[in-house]
């Protein structure tokens, strides 16, 4: 247990003491103690090896005990028995908003309510408001605030918690005193979706900057303002933290705050294994007592070379077997976006697009791309306005006047996003299909077919010599929509043994297949196509997502065929189709 992990037991023990009533000295002890192991500056276990714990202003003589029992054994039977004397969900209450202990311990004492849903009910009967020193006024503020937890619990899309992130960043490094500023989590593994955002700067001072960030209009409630330490919930409802760091710690830090916990936990063992401790404040050998932090700034990258292992991208430290590669020197070069040459699966406003495709070409060509491919729906997705043969053929004839004229230095392919019918056919015959230089096909019906319904049909559909690449397989919204039941293993040999591409469909709410697959099918020989499925201009950029989670899944640029030249990959779609 660090540092951490021991405040925030503190913490919950003085908030359970304030739930069942205690002595309001005790219950704040608990909390200052927290408060003072989170501004600690040096790792707990040391502090406890050199007796030194209570020299630390905050932890008096009981809980001093209590911490070290509970480090040396990972346990403490007192916060074990504290946590079951209360109704489990009675500490969930807390989260909503404007709803302190004192309050939840009335509404618990006085009309028995132990869960929010119990919390809901007791508000609209208007029972809540009966209670001595409620009122009819905090009842509507607790209504209010459980309608806001839905949103304030929920996790963000990778994309849009980017969005939020990106402009606190940019104005933090821009402070006085910041002399660097990250931001850590799994935004920065670049994790499909979060749950909030860890802000880190290196600055000699604090308060200056705690000030700042708590007092932005992008807050919308300030939840911890410590001396190093904020935490602030956005206006959209996300939570953010920020951290000051000395600089000669942050890059531990960053490393530490960055994860994941599974990673950070197989760095600290093999740490341990070469003779020195790691942690976020710096390395130090086990034998000597004193804290050796780094004198000197170190990055990210000499921390993985002291441990004898090659530098692991951000997007990599899952645990998934990057450390053995990194040991090996094996860590791949991992494609970057500046690899993309061009992108496939756009639509238009021939189907459910909201550009034309002129527009759609002009965009890619301001992109610098050195092509694009059409897709528009087919006409089975008749709530995408799916195309009809002749609307096809007419989008065909448009796309080659388009290439022959020149008018546009970026390439046209003309495809289609074609609709798998129940029993695995594609939407048109083979006929019109060979008109076309490459055919997506994708599943926009049938999701309540079994398993091995849904994985026939699609194994039909990629044996079909016209289809060149697989779009969205598993039909995932994230956050909205459950991937329908289908044998992803069995897909993804099937497009191997009829040499057909896998998307990776980068819409931020899609990104499927998702990465956790990629390593595995692209060792077996599966190649990729970062596809931002566009469904207007700006669109096309969603494909930097898709190289964000391509790096997560280990691919490289050998990987992708959209990294191949406007000559190789005319070379490739002619295999393929
Ligand atoms: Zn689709
Ligand atoms: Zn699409």
């Amino acid at each position: 247990m660090d540092n951490h992990d021991v405040a925030r037991v503190l913490n919950e023990i003085g908030t359970l003491l304030e739930l069942k009533g205690e002595n309001p000295f005790r219950i704040r002890a608990y909390h200052n103690a927290a408060r003072a192991l989170e501004n600690l500056e040096e790792r707990l276990e040391d502090v406890l090896r050199e007796g030194r714990l209570e020299e630390i202003e905050g932890i008096g003589q009981r809980i001093a005990k209590k911490i070290t029992r509970l480090v040396a054994t990972g346990r403490l039977p007192y916060y074990e028995k504290l946590k079951k004397s209360l109704p489990a969900g009675l500490i969930d209450l807390l989260k909503v908003p404007s709803l302190g202990p004192k309050k939840a311990a009335l509404l618990y004492k006085k009309l028995n309510i132990k869960t929010t849903k119990e919390l809901i009910a007791a508000c609209r009967e208007g029972m809540v408001a009966t209670i001595r020193g409620f009122g009819e006024k905090t009842q509507k503020t607790l209504l209010n605030g459980l309608s806001k937890m839905n949103i304030y619990g929920k996790r963000r899309l990778w994309w849009d918690a980017n969005e939020l992130a990106k402009p606190i960043l940019e104005a933090l490094k821009k402070l006085k005193g910041v002399k660097k500023a990250e931001i850590a989590g799994s935004l920065r593994r670049k994790l499909e979706t979060v749950g909030d955002v860890d802000f880190l700067v290196a600055s000699p001072t604090s308060a200056p900057i705690i000030e700042w960030f708590t007092s932005q209009s992008f807050v919308a409630k300030v939840v911890v303002k410590g001396k190093k330490k904020a935490t602030v919930r956005l206006k959209e409802g996300l939570q953010a933290d920020l951290r000051i760091i000395p600089e000669n710690q942050f890059a531990f830090a960053l490393l530490y705050f960055t994860g994941s916990k599974a990673h950070n936990i197989k760095l600290r063992q093999r740490s341990l294994q070469m003779g020195f401790s790691l942690s976020e404040y710096g390395f130090e050998p086990i034998k000597k007592s004193r804290a050796l932090l780094p004198k000197k700034r170190i990055e990210e990258s000499a921390i993985y070379k002291a441990l004898r292992l090659y530098p692991i991208p951000p997007e990599l430290r899952e645990d998934r077997g990057e450390i053995e590669f990194a040991e090996k020197r094996k860590i791949p070069r991992l494609i970057e976006e500046k690899d993309i040459r061009g992108l496939f699966h756009s639509h238009t406003a021939d189907s459910d697009g909201h550009n034309s495709l002129e527009e759609m070409v002009r965009a890619a060509e301001e992109m610098r791309l050195e092509y694009i491919g059409i897709s528009d729906h087919s006409k089975s997705s008749f709530q995408a306005n799916g195309m009809n043969e002749k609307r096809l053929l007419e989008q065909i004839q448009r796309i080659h006047q388009l290439n022959r004229g020149k008018k546009y230095s970026t390439y046209i392919f003309s495809g289609l996003e074609c609709d798998i019918l129940k029993n695995g056919k594609l939407d048109f015959p083979d006929s019109l299909l060979k008109e076309l230089d490459f055919v997506i096909i994708a599943s926009h019906q049938f999701f309540k077919s079994s398993e091995k319904e849904m994985t026939a049909r699609l194994v039909k559909a990629i044996e079909n010599p016209r289809t060149t690449m697989v779009a969205h397989p598993t039909g995932r919204l994230l956050l909205q929509r459950e991937p329908y039941s289908i044998d992803l293993p069995t897909i993804i040999d099937a497009c191997i043994a009829n040499g057909k591409i896998m998307e990776l469909n980068a819409h931020p709410m899609r990104l499927d297949m998702d990465w956790r697959l990629w390593h595995k099918a692209a060792e077996k020989g599966l190649k990729c196509s970062i596809n931002p499925d566009a469904h207007a201009t700006e669109d096309l950029k969603y494909f930097r997502m898709g190289v964000s989670i391509a790096r997560k899944g280990w691919l490289e640029k050998r990987h992708v065929i959209n990294t191949q030249s406007l000559a190789a990959i005319k070379r490739t779609l002619k295999h393929t189709v």
